[in-house]
């Protein structure tokens, strides 16, 4: 591949996951060169990414040791840095872990590009898991934070302390805080995604019907590539800043099931659902809504497609994953 010399160079961690690969996606359409960091752990499930081999450059990388982040760094020089690695899911099992990566790895990427590359633009894939118990709803950028996990309180950490970076040393440093959003490339672990492919699986006849937990809980739930699009939109401004991306609509996972299940013909979606302990949250978050309208005026910024759309496309895909599989 021969490099133009006014092609810019991006640097994304968490690269395997839905956002890192989405992000990659639309940086190469932009024409950028691409590094994904990848956490030695991961390299073996490439799934989200098989199609960018050949066409970025993968690193190993570790957020929880800063020499293989200096590396990555020197390695890639790069105009703008995204950060998505994180431990997600693990919260209560591995609060330390969860806090060690999530949110000493944000410093440790700082340090790194103040010491080797502080001309480089950073973003921080900010979580709305950061608001938890919602003090206001809708939650803007000026809402106070009450996380119910030690993965919302660690990212609180990385929110924070990039805000502190940018206020201190003067860097470019900016945060997403990402409202939920989905995309096909979703881990079946999270409730969108579960639900999408148990759908897919009762519609061709391999399952008789899903276990969930909680299905009162309410998300703001948008699509992932418009996600990536507004970090991208952050790092182009004059100014860096924080920014709420976020639908503004706020729908239940019995409104999933239910726009889910109708989309292969059911109606009484109940029928087809099971509630089990095991899948209940220790500490709830009951309900998620963001106000975007900073990224909508700023940014220029607006989802693509709606929550009926995302459903629907959502479970077409694992209709058409499992049909391939057959
Ligand atoms: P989160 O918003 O980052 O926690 O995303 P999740 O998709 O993991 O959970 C969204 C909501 O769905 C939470 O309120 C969960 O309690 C609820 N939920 C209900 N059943 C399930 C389930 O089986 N798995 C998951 N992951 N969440 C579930």
């Amino acid at each position: 591949m021969s490099e133009r010399l006014d092609m810019k160079k991006s640097l994304i961690t968490g690269i395997n996951g839905m956002d890192g690969s989405h992000l990659a996606d639309l940086l190469l359409k932009k024409r950028y060169k691409v590094y994904g960091m990848e956490h030695r752990s991961s390299v073996e499930d490439r799934t989200n990414t098989k199609h960018l081999e050949g066409k970025i450059t993968f690193l190993t990388g570790d957020l929880s040791d800063q020499d293989s982040l200096l590396r990555c760094i020197k390695e890639s020089e790069p105009d703008e840095i995204y950060n998505f690695g994180a431990i997600v899911g693990e919260s209560w099992s591995a609060p330390e872990a969860t806090g060690d990566v999530n949110a000493l790895g944000v410093l440790r990427i700082l340090e790194a590009i103040r010491e080797f590359n502080p001309e480089a633009r950073f973003c921080q894939a900010s979580t709305s898991e950061m608001f938890g118990r919602m003090v206001e709803d809708p939650a803007n950028e000026d809402t106070s934070f009450y996380p119910q996990s030690p993965y919302g309180v660690a990212k609180l950490y990385g929110h924070w302390i990039t805000q502190n970076y940018r206020e201190s040393y003067g860097m470019f440093a900016c945060s997403g805080i990402l409202f939920n959003h989905e995309s096909e490339r979703r881990g079946n672990e999270i409730v969108t995604r579960k639900i999408s492919e148990g759908v897919a699986q009762v519609y061709l006849g391999l399952k008789t019907h899903l276990t969930l937990g909680n299905l009162e809980a309410e998300r703001d739930w948008g699509y992932a590539p418009d996600f990536v699009e507004a970090m991208w939109l952050m790092l182009q401004q004059d100014a860096p800043g924080d920014y709420v991306i976020a639908t503004g609509e706020k729908h239940s996972v019995k409104d999933f099931l239910n726009i889910a299940f109708q989309h292969i013909g059911i109606k009484n979606w109940a029928a087809y659902v099971k509630q089990d302990e095991r899948y209940m949250r220790r500490a709830e978050v009951d309900v998620l809504r963001g106000d975007s309208t900073r990224a909508r005026i700023e940014l220029n910024w607006k989802p693509s497609i709606d929550f009926k759309s995302l459903v629907i496309k959502m479970v077409e895909n694992d209709i058409k994953i499992l049909r391939e599989e057959k």
